[in-house]
């Protein structure tokens, strides 16, 4: 306004040309620069609108030779687990919604170790352990040795929300999960006859080769990473013996700066390891990718003896599967179409 007064004098018709010109300069450049905004949004936030979902149903001693119908049921329930998560996350629901939704299928599932169909301890019962966390503020919620709980990941979610705690164990939690509203069941609602066989087939032969613990794991389309375990446990397992699946930092960890990691597998080395938190430290202090922090800590866990596997997702939506046993029942599906579903090596 200054050079304008200098310039010209407030009658003259130049002054008033410019002013004209001035406004509609200022408008378009409001507009261009709404609409940069508009375009640049996605990429200024990461990789909003982008979802990724990577499901687990255990690894181990997983055998090629495997009746070809049985394996087919794994492919349809791995398939139906993606489907039940990506419908959540296609319509922009959130990573733990869609982690809890997921895991609740496997656990109703009697082909999984996870709610019913769940292994049996050495004095024939149903102890169950899971646990959940949220990337994005890193709450955290657990259940260990519940014995009527027909959903623990609901109850590990329960925790989380509706409790100061992280943690809860045994009969209190059961009570804890009856008074939030969850379903309650009997014991014997886990037992199925084929899991009952091979109880007492391999109690007479002290055989501990279960597998099928369910994990997941998943990046919504806000960039919000969670994880979700779910198991029941070690096969002949005894005296309350709690194993990684519910314990934050070994079996289950999210954080929306790193990762988000769900284990299976022999839970006494992931406990010693810290896996799932390792995988995630490796990424934040050593700044490497997630493939490469994953590959570090499974070969750490190797020479330290143990097996198993994991299965994680980065914040830019990156799916890593990694395990050293002979198979892990896994798979993933992305927002871009791109889906897998495997079992062995
Ligand atoms: N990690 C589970 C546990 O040790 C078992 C499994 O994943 O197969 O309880």
């Amino acid at each position: 306004m200054l050079f304008q007064q200098t310039l010209w004098p407030k009658t003259s018709k130049y002054r008033k040309i410019f002013c004209v010109l001035l406004c509609k300069d200022i408008f378009v450049m409001r507009y261009l620069i709404c609409i940069h905004f508009i375009l640049l949004f996605p990429l200024l936030s990461g990789n909003a609108q982008n979802y990724t979902l990577v499901v687990h149903g255990g690894a181990g001693p997983i055998s090629k030779v495997m009746p070809a119908e049985i394996q087919q049921q794994y492919i349809e329930t791995l398939d139906s687990a993606l489907a039940i998560g990506a419908a959540i996350l296609e319509k922009g629901g959130t990573a733990i919604d869609a982690v809890e939704n997921v895991i609740v299928y496997f656990e109703n599932c009697p082909l999984y170790n996870a709610g019913k169909g769940a292994v049996f301890t050495w004095e024939g019962k149903n102890e169950l352990d899971a646990s959940i966390m949220d990337g994005s503020n890193l709450m955290a919620g657990a259940v260990a040795g519940v014995t009527r709980i027909k959903n623990p990941i609901r109850a590990a979610r329960k925790v989380m929300e509706a409790s100061p705690h992280v943690m809860l164990a045994g009969e209190s939690a059961n009570l804890f999960a009856g008074e939030q509203g969850l379903e309650l069941v009997e014991n014997t609602y886990f037992k199925t006859d084929k899991r009952w066989e091979s109880f007492e087939r391999q109690k007479s032969m002290f055989v501990k080769d279960k597998k099928g613990t369910v994990g997941c794991v998943a990046l919504d389309k806000s960039g919000n990473l969670a994880a979700g375990t779910s198991t029941g446990g070690m096969h002949l397992k005894r005296w309350g013996r709690i194993g990684d699946s519910p314990i934050i930092g070994a079996g289950t960890y999210a954080d929306n700066k790193t990762c988000a990691v769900s284990c299976t597998g022999h839970g006494e080395y992931f406990i010693r390891l810290c896996v799932a938190r390792d995988i995630a430290a490796r990424m934040e202090y050593k700044q490497i990718p997630l493939e490469d922090a994953a590959t570090e800590t499974i070969d750490k866990l190797t020479e330290i003896g143990g097996f198993g596997g994991i299965i994680a997702v980065d914040a830019d939506g990156n799916p890593v599967m990694r395990f050293n046993t002979t198979g892990m029942f896994r798979g993933y599906v992305k927002s871009n179409g791109e889906k897998f579903i495997g079992m062995f090596e």
